[in-house]
Order: C-alpha cells, then sequence, then structure tokens
C-alpha cells in the first residue's frame, strides 16, 4: 500500500510495507542507464549535476513535506498540500519541467554513481506521472487521506522543543478541514475495500486527535511565548478531528451503500495496470510474467526439499507412519514442530530478548559489521499503526541519523485466544527467529543503518522495495546457511515455510489482480500449499485486495541478490570474501539490485 499519509518506512514480512513517499514511488523497469561506463567522466558536467539534484530536492520536498518528515527534514513540516485537482495539474507540470531538465545530463560524461542517481530520479518522475494519470488511487482509495501519521510524528519529535512542535501542531490543524473537503471531491467510485479500510484506519486518526493532540495542551500552561491559548489550540484540534468525523461519517453513510453492482469498482486491477506497476514499483529485470512463471517452478522445487526433511524428521515426532501425500506430511509435522511457542503475553519480550543473540551470531561469524551507536528499540506499534501490521520496522531517515530505529510489535491482546493460539504456531519458537532475523539482525534494521550511511542523498531517499525487503530475505537463509540454530532440520523446515510464503505472495498477487483469483481459491494456496495458520491466510487476501504489487517485491529481490552473489563467488574463487560482499553490497544504498551489480563490477 502506498499511503500518502503514512510517514514511518514500514518494512514487514507478514503484512504491509508502506512508503512515505505516496502515490509517487519511483521507478520504471523500462529505462536502462546507458553502459557507457568507460566513457569519460566530465567533471563539469558532475558538478553540474550536483546543483540539479540540489533543485530537483528541494522542489520534492515541497511537493512532497511527508515525505520531507519521514527523512527527518523539519523545515516543510507545517507544509500540507491539498490534494485538489489544481495542484495536482501544477504537480505534472513541474514534474515535466524537472524530467527536460534531467534529460539534458543524458549519456554526458555522468559518472557511473550519478547515473544511477538519474536513473533513480528519471524513474522518479516518470513513476510520478503515471500514478497521477493512469493509476489514479486518489479517487478510488479513500484511505489515502490519513493525517494521524503527520500529526503523530511532528508531535514525537523530540529533536524540536515543545514549544516548537505545539506551534507547527497549531498551524497544521486548520487545513485539516479543508484537506478533507478536497479528499471528498476527489472520490469517485472507491473499492468497497479501501473504503472500509479508511473508516477503520480513520477511527485512529480521530484517536490521535482526541487522545495525543489533547493530552499535549497540558504542557501549554507551562510555556512562555506561544502565539495561541490553549482554549484556541483546543478548538482547532476539535474543528480538525470534527472534520475527520464528518470525511468517515461520509463514506460509511453516502459512499459505501452504493458500491455494489455492476458499476461497482474491483479491487483488482487488471493486467495491464499491473504490469506497469510492477515495472515502476519493483525495477526488476524481470517481467510481471517471468517472475510469476518463476514462482511456480520455486513452490514446486521448495516442496521437494520440505518433503526430504520431513521423511527425516518424522519418526522423532510420531509414531505412526507419515501419510503418503508429501504436502499432507509436511503440514501435520509443521504443525506439530509449531507447537512450541511463546506464551501470547511473553511475545513482545521473546523478541526483545532475542536480538542481543542475532548481534552476537553476526560478530562471531564475521558476516557484516553492525554500528553498536546506531540503537535499535523494540516497542509496541503505535496504536495508529496497527490493523495491518504484526511486526515492522521504522527508520530514521537520513537526516535524523541519531533517532533510533523501532522495531514495531503488536500486543496480542485484542485477539481472542484462538486467534493467538494461531499467530502464536504461525509465529512459533523457530520461526520467531527467521522474523527477528528478517526485520532486525541483520535484516532491515542493519540495511537501513547502512542505506543512510550512502553517499548519495537520492540513493538514500527513494530506496528500491525489491532491493529492501530482498535483503532481509536473503539474510534468513545466509544465516542458515552460516549454522545459525546449528543447521537444525527443524529451523530449515520453518525455514522452507517462510521462503515459500513470499514466493506465493508471488503467485497470490499476480493471481489475484491478473488471473482473478478467487478468495476461496486463494486461501487454498496458502493454507494448503504454502502451509499457513488461518490467521495468518486471511490477512494475506486481505492485504492482496488492499495493495498490488508490492507482495511480489520479497521474492524478486532475493532472487536477484542470492544469484549475484553466487555470481560473484564463482567469478572471484577463494578471492571472495562474504562480509566484504555484504558491505560493499549495503554501500550504495537501497538501490534496485540490477544498479549495484553494476556498480559493484565497477
Ligand atoms: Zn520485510
Ligand atoms: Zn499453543
Amino acid at each position: 500500500m502506498k499511503n500518502k499519509t503514512f510517514y514511518y518506512l514500514l518494512l514487514t514480512i507478514g503484512f504491509i510495507s508502506i512508503y512515505a513517499c505516496g502515490g509517487t514511488k519511483q521507478a520504471t523497469a523500462t529505462k536502462k542507464i546507458n553502459n557507457s561506463v568507460d566513457k569519460v567522466v566530465d567533471a563539469a558536467i558532475n558538478e553540474q549535476f550536483e546543483q540539479f539534484k540540489e533543485n530537483f530536492l528541494s522542489n520534492y520536498w515541497k511537493a512532497n513535506p511527508s515525505h520531507a518528515a519521514y527523512v527527518g527534514l523539519t523545515d516543510y513540516d507545517t507544509l500540507l498540500i491539498l490534494p485538489t485537482a489544481e495542484n495536482r495539474a501544477k504537480q505534472l507540470a513541474n514534474n515535466a519541467t524537472l524530467l527536460k531538465e534531467l534529460q539534458l545530463f543524458k549519456n554526458k560524461g555522468l559518472s557511473l554513481s550519478n547515473q544511477t542517481d538519474y536513473s533513480l530520479i528519471e524513474n522518479r518522475l516518470l513513476s510520478s506521472q503515471w500514478y497521477a494519470k493512469e493509476f489514479k488511487s486518489y479517487a478510488w482509495q479513500p484511505n489515502s487521506y490519513n493525517l494521524g501519521g503527520k500529526f503523530h510524528r511532528l508531535l514525537g519529535n523530540n529533536d524540536l522543543p515543545i514549544a516548537g512542535r505545539l506551534e507547527k501542531i497549531y498551524i497544521l490543524l486548520e487545513k485539516v478541514a479543508p484537506y478533507y473537503k478536497a479528499a471528498q471531491q476527489n472520490i469517485d467510485n472507491p473499492t468497497v475495500e479501501h473504503t472500509q479500510l479508511a473508516i477503520g484506519q480513520l477511527q485512529g486518526t480521530v484517536a490521535v486527535f482526541q487522545k495525543n493532540l489533547t493530552d499535549a495542551a497540558s504542557a501549554i500552561d507551562t510555556l512562555k511565548a506561544l502565539s495561541f491559548t490553549k482554549k484556541a489550540y483546543l478548538n482547532r484540534i476539535d474543528a480538525a478531528k470534527q472534520s475527520v468525523l464528518k470525511y468517515i461519517h461520509w463514506l460509511e453513510k453516502d459512499i459505501l451503500p452504493t458500491l455494489s453492482g455492476k458499476t461497482a469498482r474491483s479491487f483488482r486491477i487488471g493486467k495491464e495496470l499491473y504490469n506497469k506497476k510492477f515495472a515502476f514499483d519493483i525495477q526488476s529485470g524481470y517481467t510481471a510474467d517471468e517472475i510469476y512463471k518463476k514462482a511456480i517452478q520455486e513452490k514446486k522445487a521448495i516442496h521437494e526439499k520440505m518433503a526430504k526433511i520431513t521423511t527425516k524428521l518424522w519418526p522423532k515426532y510420531f509414531e505412526t507412519a507419515a501419510p503418503e501425500d508429501n504436502l499432507v506430511a509436511t503440514k501435520l509435522l509443521i504443525d506439530k514442530i509449531a507447537q512450541k511457542h511463546v506464551a501470547r503475553d511473553s511475545f513482545v519480550v521473546a523478541i526483545k530478548k532475542q536480538l542481543p543473540e542475532l548481534v552476537a551470531f553476526v560478530k562471531e561469524k564475521d558476516l557484516l559489521y553492525l554500528d553498536p551507536a546506531k540503537p535499535l528499540e523494540v516497542r509496541e506499534t503505535p496504536v495508529y499503526m496497527r490493523g495491518v501490521a504484526g511486526a515492522s520496522i521504522s527508520a530514521p531517515g537520513p537526516f535524523e541519523k541519531s533517532r533510533p530505529t523501532y522495531y514495531n510489535v503488536t500486543p496480542l491482546d485484542h485477539y481472542s485466544a484462538e486467534q493467538a493460539e494461531s499467530y502464536l504456531r504461525e509465529y512459533n519458537h523457530y520461526m520467531l527467529q527467521i522474523l527477528n532475523i528478517h526485520e532486525a539482525i541483520p535484516g532491515h534494521y542493519a540495511q537501513l543503518v547502512y542505506s543512510n550511511q550512502s553517499p548519495s542523498l537520492i540513493k538514500s531517499i527513494f530506496g528500491n522495495g525489491a532491493m529492501i525487503e530482498g535483503w532481509a530475505c536473503y539474510t534468513e537463509r545466509m544465516m542458515l546457511e552460516e549454522g545459525y540454530g546449528n543447521h537444525q532440520p527443524e529451523l530449515w523446515l520453518m525455514y522452507y515455510k517462510w521462503n515459500l510464503r513470499i514466493v506465493c505472495n508471488t503467485i497470490l498477487d499476480y493471481s489475484v489482480h491478473v488471473l482473478n483469483m478467487q478468495e476461496k481459491e486463494a486461501i487454498d494456496l496458502l493454507t494448503k500449499e504454502a502451509f499457513q495458520e488461518a490467521t495468518e491466510a486471511s490477512g494475506k487476501w486481505r492485504r492482496a485486495t488492499l495493495t498490488q504489487v508490492q507482495l511480489c517485491s520479497y521474492y524478486t529481490g532475493l532472487t536477484e541478490i542470492y544469484d549475484f552473489r553466487e555470481e560473484r563467488k564463482k567469478a572471484q574463487g577463494k578471492d571472495f570474501n562474504l562480509k566484504a560482499f555484504h558491505e560493499q553490497f549495503l554501500s550504495y544504498g537501497s538501490v534496485p539490485v540490477k544498479e549495484i551489480r553494476k556498480l559493484m563490477k565497477k
């Protein structure tokens, strides 16, 4: 889901990755950097290009203040672009101008790093045009208008004195009503699913006004020289809250009941939009169709590996003979092994406890340098971010490198006993370790620390989702290969189940949006062939109805990284060093794997 109004970069395996950059996610796979690697680098041109990048970014931040806040820039905090048709037209014109300016640098002797920046910027601009003109989610995703994150983040920004934050909040509050008025005018035949999501998530936004912002008012009495009174502040909160409630109410009463019958928009985006979105968002060397076909084959291969482990482990767990059908036997064994899990009230604590163990392993095996000065804090997921995410990482942006990275874990208290049991079996003793590798060490957390050190701001800012998710998935396999968990077959079996999940994510997403897969078929795929628990499977179905393409990023990224490493190993023979490979790979920032390949081969 690309949600204009979420400000945290959420990276999750089980759930939705939300980028701060809204409908303007970068990239196109159609654009190729020119291969003139050996062309003479022209210093003057590169100097000019640096200036262009500065100009591009300052334009970009003004048009995307939410993304600016997400990366830690506070100068744009009080900007809120009203989502009007007029502003969209302005933005398109502005993009077109920037694109022309950019293209003056084409084939002009840019350094390799600048060629990559060129490609990222061009992708960003083209993608942004496409989202505005063709994809038009502003009309059919009512959930894209959610200011909860913006206010929550601003209020929680401890780098600014509280008085400054309250001043900014006071200015912003006045824009909430016109914002939702414009939003309302944009909505045109939305999908039922996105309308329901909006109604649910915006309750959380109301709570941010009602609770967080209101609580902050208590500070006003002790502060001097504020430009407003406590009463005026509270009045603005109330007016803002009312406008959100009005929008929710309108969606519930005037819109939702009209969304049925033949003219109702389906959440399935269809082949044409899907292929285009895949090319823009993933930036893989593969087309959507090719990745889908690869995933179908991979599923088969994994099933065979799992069958082997099952045959070996079966007598350890069962006295009776295994069923003939390999999938059935594997499923029974997984269920048995999954019974080993933490208690529901120690879920968060168990995650906290495991992180130092992962750090120690990475050090002992010399896999990657981890900077001890970059803290990782496990916290309960803030309420307004809940609803779709079970575990996720909120990373600091490149301008706020001192801010801790948060590992958000949603406690299970909103679950019934049965739901909690199902969830805990899914994230059992073995799986929880893989989750922590993926989300934290040496997965997302470690990668994002490196990404923020990237010498190129463009590369730090316009991160490629497939590279980011691919890295996290790559580290799972790499850690196991290096002996994390002492090669226990149970851990490998669970790993394959997890791996199967990303393979099936790809199959599911493509099938749902392009091949009209129905819910029952989807649930069968996930439960029978990917061995998922009911809660996980229905959550994944829901995610596939709310997002498009992003579910493919994991498998696509993993495949590209793993293959690249194997190629390097072969080419370098005994000179190959895993730690050096990892550190160099991560040093360029979160750019598409195919770009990293070029940079590393240089
Ligand atoms: Zn992830
Ligand atoms: Zn249990």
